[in-house]
């Protein structure tokens, strides 16, 4: 608290990300990073931006980051999007901020579950937007017959944060079908994990909007890399807000390495495949443990023990240097959010909770 504080900024209460532990020898399952490296050839990239020596970040970066939008639309060709479709921005935090503003701020409040990414409502907080949450069903499905006019935009993660659950693609669409007149936002930070994108209905939709990132499927959280696809009329009023605010959210680096990483669709492919069967066998071990798991569509799980309290599992799991994701929210306080890690790191998880609970 401070008297030179604006109004404002006494009332915010901004989002608090996972912990990123200075200490190296953790198992770090908190906040659904990749555990397998980044492609080689994103590597070899930001590499090459340097081979003159970095002479070259003297100078200021593509501000429209034409090269990445291209290969963003090509990473989507199958969908024919072209780059007047595509919007970039520093990370899809950044690209969701500008959402809320350029398409969110209306006399309605926007809708979203009570249950989802807790950065929406900071951004309501931020820019002065209202919003109502919209309860999710008890096993944390989305009803779309919940989501009706009027509203001034809706806004979902599909698949759901923390939930991990899917909403399928059919009743996405049914959701823009009953929405015409507002923006339906769909975040797919997770999508590749056993998703299908809402990039399929951009062409028959006006109202949509997907934001994607490069932080998760392909493991470049680092380098901060979000994007927006939706038809020429949402990307031109999120070029708007961006162009009123930053003209460089990416640098050069960031461009040249999510170029290269989109292009590798092997390394791509390889990994989430990887990353999606360790889920399944993380899944049913800790079923092995009485551990209730919701079905995952994404990097992570939620899961509860009927029989220990969440958050001193987690408590207990930090002192053998395991972290995992505990959020005290109602509704899901009984709740662990663990990433998915290497075989061997879930193993050590596994292993780590069957001595806890039964050794
Ligand atoms: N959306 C959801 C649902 C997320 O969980 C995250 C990661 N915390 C983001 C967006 C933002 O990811 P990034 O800014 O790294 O692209």
């Amino acid at each position: 608290m401070s008297r030179f504080w604006s109004p404002l900024v006494h009332r915010l209460t901004p989002y608090v990300p996972g912990e990123q532990p200075k200490l190296t020898k953790l198992v770090k399952l908190n906040t659904n990073e990749n555990p397998y490296p980044p492609s080689p050839i994103a590597i070899a990239a930001l590499r090459g931006e340097l081979a003159d020596g970095g002479d070259s970040l003297r100078l200021y970066p593509d501000p429209e980051a034409d090269r990445l939008k291209q290969a963003i639309a090509a990473h989507f060709a199958r969908f024919t999007i072209d780059t007047g479709q595509v919007f970039v921005g520093n990370g899809s935090d950044e690209v969701l901020a500008h959402a809320f503003m350029a398409l969110l701020q209306h006399d309605q409040p926007v809708l979203f579950p009570d249950i989802t990414y807790s950065f929406y409502p900071v951004y309501c907080a931020l820019y002065g937007i209202a919003y109502r949450t919209v309860p999710l069903g008890d096993d944390f499905s989305l009803q779309v017959d919940d989501y009706r006019p009027p509203n001034g935009g809706i806004v979902l993660a599909n698949p759901n944060a923390p939930t991990g659950r899917l909403l399928r693609l059919a009743d996405v669409q049914r959701l823009l079908a009953g929405n015409p007149d507002s923006v339906v936002v769909v975040d797919e930070a997770y999508v590749d994990f056993g998703g299908e994108t809402a990039v399929a209905l951009v062409g028959q939709h006006a109202n949509l909007l997907v934001v994607q990132t490069l932080s998760k499927s392909h493991a470049l959280a680092g380098l901060r890399v979000g994007y927006a696809i939706g038809q020429c009329e949402l990307i031109a009023a999120l070029a708007r807000v961006k162009n009123s605010f930053n003209s460089y959210p990416l640098d050069r680096l960031a461009i040249a390495g999510a170029v290269a990483a989109l292009a590798d669709e092997e390394h791509f492919t390889s990994t989430r495949q990887a990353i999606m069967r360790s889920r399944e066998g993380l899944s049913r071990a800790l079923g092995e443990l009485a551990f209730e798991v919701l079905p995952s569509a994404a990097n992570f799980i939620f899961a509860r023990h009927p029989q220990h309290d969440a958050a001193a599992l987690a408590a207990r799991l930090r002192q053998r240097g395991i972290i995992v994701r505990h959020f005290a929210l109602p509704r899901i306080d009984q709740y662990l959010r663990i990433s998915i890690g290497t075989d061997e790191q879930c193993a050590v998880l596994v292993n780590a909770l069957r001595e806890m609970l039964y050794g």
